[in-house]
């Protein structure tokens, strides 16, 4: 007699072993969906493994019935469920719903069916030369395509499709966010019809079942998706592309903390394929790794540093704000000219400000008091709906004159946002057509796309936030203005400078992709930073040697790994009391390899009423299983104290 290891829809630690009666032996294997019961109740599972008849077998149950309505899973997902929940150390169950959800088959009308169209042109040398690279490997293998914007890796990568699907297997697109999706399925539709499925989080229930379908009975090859779409249920992949790999989204920011490149190798060593990571300004840890000579596994680099349609980088001017006149204004005089030439010009703008809202600082003129949000410590800022907003919780009060504390009607609303960005454009280009493009003015990706497509037909200028900044391809902006990059170069996280420096490549990459020549103006008080000094010559490779330096020097990754172990609690005396025994704890601890700092309080110390203390894990790949195994001796938290360990994290706030 058989025994199945069960993995039931509950959050518990372990997995259950049971019996497989003789009637249902033909059926079970791993990936079926069983009914079993649990304690007294019956409930959901899904069976990992099989094993022969153990000693302690008499005890077990059977499994009460075969659950036909939901899919059986491969043995590829099945394998990647197992490894994903010790890896992220997390339960079966929350594995199981982050890879594969709540699905069920549907039955799909096979519509009429959509041809795609060959492509117009043919590959330049650059991308004939980086194509071959890649399709020459045919076993599990990583390529870095370092493109600067506009250099066709695009193409390169429906080309690859085109070379995936031809040898009867699948691929999946990974785009930085659902806002680019439908600008990649258009690409993509255009050129291979509905052999394309688009997976993403804003999907109906029933559209996302569809979708599903369709993957699971191989009727498309190709699948486009932000983050989520690493797990699509592909049975032959041949290939994974991540476009913009450096984005900060390939990272689940809440728990189980998944980075997307760490699944895609998973995947990509499972079906022995190549994995394909492309981005203008690659990672610094992607970037060393392709430019290293040691490697345990062969990484190319490509590089394609000419745009596909032969138009030029657009020039970067950079006005330093602190000899500015007029210390208030938000534009400076030499960007309101060059607005006023591009709209001369009939040509369109970009402003971007990275942050949301009208004022982000809330303070009494009467007790010098700064108004923040009580569960997050952190400033309020000010909206022109009349809100105080936390931009943390998104907790959202009607606006006030008075001060909660001295009660005397003085609060001042200071600093810069994008909504008084927006309110001095109108004032200097009243006759503009002006388009907001925040979380607030575009609430899902439905009505971002109907903004783009408003400011695409009629719109002057486009002021956003980082949303903008990406990979949008919109032929007719000649200028972009960059405000508020100092907010970026003083975030307190050792990625800071690198993000600074690929949001101005990213969205100066946004002017002059048709046939005129773009211009980008960023106005700082930080003009001699390397990271806006580096941008303006579009000096990539310099950058990354300046940041590399830095990095080494304070053994921080790609010389590092890092773990951010996250202790957190509404009560901050136990958690204060939990840090020092951890302290204690890791005192005694020499591990080779392996050193930290804290634990302390994180730059976010308290966020939704949990006050927060971290410690940063600084390990070699060897010493991976050490910290794991270091992770899970801790001595056991306080009541209420949740640990969460963050495996290389993309941030330390
Ligand atoms: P990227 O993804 O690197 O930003 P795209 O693939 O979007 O670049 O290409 C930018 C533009 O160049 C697009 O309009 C595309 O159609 C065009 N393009 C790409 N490859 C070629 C080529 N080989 N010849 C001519 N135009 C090309
Ligand atoms: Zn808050």
């Amino acid at each position: 007699m058989k025994i199945a290891s069960v993995l039931v829809f509950r959050g518990i630690p372990i997995l259950y072993s049971y019996r497989i009666p003789d009637e249902l032996s033909h059926k079970c294997k791993a990936g079926v969906h069983v009914n079993v019961s649990l304690g007294r109740s019956e409930t959901l599972g899904c069976i990992l493994s099989l094993s022969d008849q153990s000693e302690f077998s008499n005890k077990i149950k059977d499994i009460s019935s075969i659950h036909e309505e939901l899919p059986t899973l491969s043995e590829e997902i099945v394998s990647l469920i197992q490894w994903f929940y010790t890896y992220y150390q997390t339960t079966p169950y929350k594995a199981y719903q982050t890879i594969v959800g709540k699905r069920k088959l549907r039955c799909i009308k096979q519509t009429n069916q959509v041809q795609g169209n060959p492509s117009p042109f043919s590959l330049n040398e650059d991308q004939a030369k980086t194509f071959q690279q890649i399709t020459e490997c045919d076993a599990y293998s990583m390529h870095l395509i370092h493109g600067i914007t506009g250099s066709g890796k695009t193409e390169i990568y429906m080309r690859l499709a085109e070379w995936v699907i031809k040898q009867n297997k699948s691929i999946i697109i990974c785009c930085p966010e659902i806002s680019l999706t439908p600008q990649y399925t258009a690409q993509f539709n255009e050129r291979f019809g509905d052999l394309v499925s688009v997976i993403h989080s804003g999907l109906t229930p029933k559209k996302r079942d569809e979708a599903y379908t369709r993957i699971i009975q191989n009727m498309t090859p190709i699948v486009i998706g932000p983050r989520s779409a690493i797990f699509s249920p592909l049975s032959r992949i041949g290939m994974i592309v991540i476009d913009e790999e450096h984005d900060g989204s390939y990272k689940q920011e809440n728990h189980p903390r998944y980075f997307t490149h760490t699944i895609a190798k998973k995947r990509c060593e499972f079906h022995g394929c190549p994995l394909v990571l492309g981005s203008a300004t690659p990672s610094l840890e992607s970037y060393s790794l392709a430019r290293s000579d040691t490697k345990d596994l062969p990484i190319t680099y490509n590089s394609l540093n000419k745009r596909a349609t032969g138009s030029s980088l657009p020039q970067i001017k950079i006005v330093d704000m602190t000899c500015q006149q007029d210390k208030t204004a938000l534009l400076s005089p030499t960007l309101i000219d060059h607005i006023q030439d591009c709209l001369d010009q009939k040509q369109k703008t970009i402003i971007l400000m990275n942050r949301r809202g009208y004022a982000p600082y809330i303070s009494c003129q009467q007790c010098g008091k700064i108004h923040s949000c009580s569960e997050c410590q952190l400033s309020f800022t000010y909206h022109k709906d009349k809100t105080f907003r936390c931009h943390r919780c998104d907790i959202k009060h009607p606006m006030t004159h008075t001060c909660s504390y001295c009660k005397k009607p003085r609060l001042a609303f200071g600093g810069q946002a994008i909504q008084k960005v927006e309110q001095e454009l109108y004032h200097h280009f009243s006759d503009a057509s002006i388009i907001r493009l925040d979380k607030d003015t575009a609430k899902n990706a439905k009505q971002m796309e109907e903004l783009l497509t408003e400011f695409k037909s009629s719109g002057d200028i486009l002021v956003g936030t980082q949303l903008i900044a990406k990979g949008h391809h919109i032929e007719d902006v000649t200028l972009v203005g960059v405000l508020g990059i100092d907010t970026q170069l003083s975030i307190p996280d050792f990625r800071s400078s690198e993000r600074a420096f690929q949001l101005l490549m990213q969205v100066s990459g946004r002017a002059g992709r048709g046939a005129k020549k773009g211009k980008v103006v960023v106005q700082t008080n930080q003009s001699s930073h390397y990271s806006i000094q580096f941008a303006k010559d579009h000096n990539v490779s310099s950058f990354m040697e300046t940041e590399n330096d830095m990095r080494q020097c304070l053994n921080y990754p790609p010389f590092s790994r890092l773990t951010n172990l996250i202790m957190s609690s509404p009560y901050e005396s136990s958690l204060k009391t939990y840090s020092q025994s951890v302290t204690r704890f890791l005192n005694q601890k020499k591990i080779e390899g392996l050193s930290w700092i804290g634990p302390k309080p994180a730059p976010f110390e308290k966020v939704r009423n949990y006050f927060r203390h971290h410690i940063v894990f600084k390990h070699d790949t060897k010493s991976e299983q050490a910290i794991r195994e270091l992770i899970s001796s801790l001595p056991m938290p306080p009541k209420g104290c949740r640990v969460i360990p963050d495996f290389d994290p993309q941030q330390l706030l």
